[in-house]
């Protein structure tokens, strides 16, 4: 497994890791395969989504927030009940395809950390699987 960190700067703020997962797929040196991309936090989770327009990242913290507010009737005592339902909604792991030797995203696609309840130093584990 690889794994990496990132520190995040916001309570909630999506981080584009793309280029950080690319760089795990070509140290393993494999042609084919796939990679998975696992975050072992409670209140931070992944996503891939459109990668062009900066404003999709706002926009998806802005709609998770006004569907989930920080405030309301929770009964969890640490009070941050937003950022666990945040995070199990977006869920904590996706699949990618590797192909000659490179990562299989869409052309619009980038793979985004998503933090409910940073500012924080995260980890994000990386298991990369050969084809047989
Ligand atoms: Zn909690």
């Amino acid at each position: 497994m690889d794994t990496f960190t990132i520190k995040t700067t916001k309570r909630e703020m999506i981080v584009d890791i793309t280029d950080d997962v690319r760089k795990c797929v070509e140290q393993n040196r494999i042609d084919d395969g796939i990679c998975v991309v696992y975050i072992p936090h409670t209140t931070a989770g992944i996503s891939i989504n459109e990668n062009a327009d900066p404003s999709v990242k706002t926009d998806m913290t802005d709609t998770l927030k006004s569907l989930i507010p920080e405030s309301s009737h929770y009964r969890h005592s640490e009070g941050n009940s937003d950022s666990h339902v945040k995070a199990s909604l977006v869920g904590s792991s996706v699949t990618t395809i590797i192909e000659n030797g490179t990562l299989c995203l869409g052309t619009w696609q980038g793979i985004y950390f998503c933090e409910f309840d940073g500012p924080r130093t995260r980890d994000v584990w990386v298991k990369i699987i050969r084809s047989a």
